[in-house]
């Protein structure tokens, strides 16, 4: 089955962008998954089709119109269409490795990208749209942030990775951080590589790996771990 993505935008020339290249481009190409991009602006306003307007109560910048947006969102994603309509914000829920998974093992998403001030709330609401965000920082439009997540769910499904266990071991997946890598050649700029690593024993490099993963996550992002937020 085609893994559906459609995003809805102003700037549809940026797909697929990087997603043509590589492990995503070519699962595009094989039809493992299938891209549709619509201009948000066929539903503007008048001769010039507007998309924005003035943010009610002043202050700067513009804001896209609930009812332009609405019209695109319906016509992209009919009722009973069955995937998620993300909009891309950074006031969304951040979104995570699990998160990723779920999208991935569905028939798709459907992706709205922001631009200017933001989106009229009043369509948030009446379309149920899933704010998500890839994260703390100010973005100016949810394209690139689309393209991170499809990215993300992209590589997750069946036969677009290579090496089909190199997902499994990999940051987040475990709850944890990636352990260190190293490759040839043996001694670089003076600095070796693990001896457990040349060692052969299987059993102690997976330990080793695990450890490592313990310790990076503690140092860098204690948040991940379990016993995060409990008084010891
Ligand atoms: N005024 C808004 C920012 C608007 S940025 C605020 O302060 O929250 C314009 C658009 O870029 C947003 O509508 C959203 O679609 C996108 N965007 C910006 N940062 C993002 C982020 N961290 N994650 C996801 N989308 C983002």
């Amino acid at each position: 089955m085609t893994w559906r993505a459609t995003v809805l935008t102003l700037f549809p020339e940026m797909f697929p962008g990087p997603l043509g290249l590589s492990l995503a481009g070519d699962a595009l190409q094989s039809g493992r998954w299938a891209l549709e991009t619509r201009q948000i602006r066929e539903h503007g306003i008048g001769k010039h089709r507007r998309v924005d307007d003035t943010p009610a109560g002043g202050g700067p910048g513009m804001v896209m119109r609930a009812d332009v947006v609405a019209a695109a969102v319906d016509a992209a994603a009919p009722d009973g269409d069955p995937r998620p309509r993300l909009l891309m914000s950074p006031r969304g829920k951040p979104l995570t490795q699990s998160r990723v998974r779920e999208l991935a093992s569905g028939e798709g998403v459907v992706i709205l990208c922001g631009r200017f001030e933001g989106i009229d709330e009043r369509v948030i609401e009446a379309r149920a749209l899933e704010e998500v965000s890839i994260g703390d920082y100010v973005l100016s439009g949810g394209e690139i942030a689309a393209l991170a997540l499809l990215d993300a769910c992209v590589r997750l499904l069946p036969g677009v990775m290579g090496a089909s266990d190199s997902e499994t071991e990999e940051s987040f997946e475990a709850g944890l951080l990636e352990y260190p890598h190293y490759t040839r050649p043996r001694e670089w700029e003076g600095r070796g590589i693990p001896d457990v690593l040349l060692g052969g024993n299987h059993a102690e490099i997976a330990r080793w790996r695990r450890e490592e993963a313990e310790r990076i996550t503690r140092e860098r992002r204690p948040d991940l771990l379990p016993s995060f937020g409990r008084q010891s």
